[in-house]
């Protein structure tokens, strides 16, 4: 992290809230240190006849409103900080949605596309064999994130059902529809933000036309420029692992998904007024909604002050450092918060967990409509803390998860 400790200044985060209301101090205490946090060495026999080992963790943060809920994560940079501090976030974004969840969350340290298919198959399964009795339909409950998706969360329910001798499809979501997957959910963080950005669109100065910078390219970032662009919004800079492009008139963003699923990066896209950029040129084009969509701390002390747009709605987490913070704070740029903009995703996931457990499915238009519902609820409750309290929409989604956990801390009585 390039301003600090990870953990710490999410951490610092709780504090900023909790100067603001009257809270027991045992509350914050609790708050600041994982529950439970488990680390392995997942050994899997390659393609070649070779074996290998990788790394691997699952954390449970705090499960006092209910089972852990989060995603597990294959990244070649992932560490146990950032796990715990992934888990810490999902904990205070269950809670902001009122989900009835704590927050958990796992990863895997390796570069996913070195691995084929049969051999990444093979690495999720030894996940689930390692953490089976750390996960559960009532314990511990993940999902994808970053370099996971459906399929591998169809080889992990498939294990976890092999394990328990019967199919136990509440145990993970985000899973393929064939599997008990819910419909809407491979959209939904984005369709989350786009929820929330359309409710305060008035309060944040936003209308018609707005052009948009999309940081990272993968499953938020790429539908939530579709979701944008088909309302009429300019999608103007997009940037991935490899590279940035952008266009003044707007890129094609049909073009551009078309060519991530050939595997190919944003650059590869051609067309008049379409020019490669750097990363940083995202970061400070010349826009009104600015939408970080990759990992943490890219928003940071170093490049705060370049950003020109006059929103930020974080679909990633924690891509926005605490210094940042303060300085588009003070720039008068507003910061649409993960734990509030991305909750999307969790949101259905939960609807997922619901549906599996009911054995009853929903249509897409009874899953759209319910998280629209959640994300306008919690965000116009959001949005008035923070004036009411004149603090940023951070602090005030922080005052409001805050208060629900106290309550279900203090639920809970004295002994544990
Ligand atoms: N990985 C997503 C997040 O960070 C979704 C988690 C889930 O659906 O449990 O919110």
């Amino acid at each position: 992290m390039l301003d600090g400790h990870l953990l710490g200044g999410a951490l610092s985060r709780l504090d900023e809230a909790a100067r603001h209301i009257q809270i027991d101090p045992d509350v914050i205490e609790r708050l600041k240190y994982a529950r439970e946090m488990t680390k392995v060495r997942l050994m899997i026999r390659m393609d070649d006849g070779s074996r290998k080992s990788f790394i691997a963790w699952r954390c449970r943060y705090d499960d006092t409103r209910g089972p852990t809920k989060g995603g597990i994560r294959f990244h070649p940079d992932a560490s146990a900080e950032e796990v715990e501090t992934l888990a810490f976030w999902m904990t205070m974004k269950c809670a902001v949605m009122d989900l009835p969840y704590g927050g958990g969350k796992g990863a895997v340290r390796l570069d996913p596309r070195s691995l084929s298919r049969a051999e990444l198959e093979r690495l999720s399964r030894a996940y689930v064999q390692a953490f089976s009795k750390v996960i559960g339909p009532d314990r511990d409950i993940p999902a994808p994130d970053v370099y996971t998706n459906a399929m591998i969360m169809g080889w992990m329910a498939d294990e976890y059902a092999s394990i328990r001798g019967e199919p136990v499809p509440a145990v993970i979501t985000g899973k393929p529809i064939a599997l008990g997957g819910s419909l809407g959910r491979n959209d939904a963080t984005a369709r989350g933000g786009y929820y929330l950005v359309n409710r305060l669109a008035a309060d944040l100065g936003l209308g018609a036309g707005m052009r948009v910078a999309v940081q990272g390219f993968g499953n938020a970032g790429q539908f939530i420029a579709e979701l944008l662009a088909a309302d009429g919004h300019r999608i103007v800079a997009v940037s991935d692992s490899r590279g940035a492009v952008a266009c003044e008139a707007g890129l094609d963003v049909a073009a551009l998904i078309a060519l991530k699923a050939e595997g190919q990066p944003v650059t590869a896209l051609t067309g008049p007024g379409v020019a490669a950029v750097t990363d940083a040129e995202v970061i400070g084009a010349a826009c009104d909604l600015l939408v970080p969509a990759a990992l943490e701390d890219m928003i940071h002390g170093g490049n705060a002050g370049s950003v020109r747009a006059k929103v930020v709605l974080e679909l990633a987490n924690g891509p926005v450092t605490p210094e940042a913070d303060r300085i588009l704070e003070a720039r008068g740029t507003v910061v649409l918060p993960d734990i509030l903009a991305n909750a999307g995703g969790v949101t259905v996931s939960y609807f997922e967990w619901v549906q599996n457990r009911q054995g009853y499915y929903w249509t897409l238009e009874e899953i759209q409509e319910r998280l629209r519902s959640v994300m306008e609820r919690e965000g116009a409750r959001i949005w008035a803390i923070a004036r009411e309290k004149h603090v940023s929409v951070r602090t005030a989604a922080y005052i409001h998860a805050l208060k629900r956990l106290a309550a279900a801390i203090e639920a809970h009585g004295t002994q544990q």
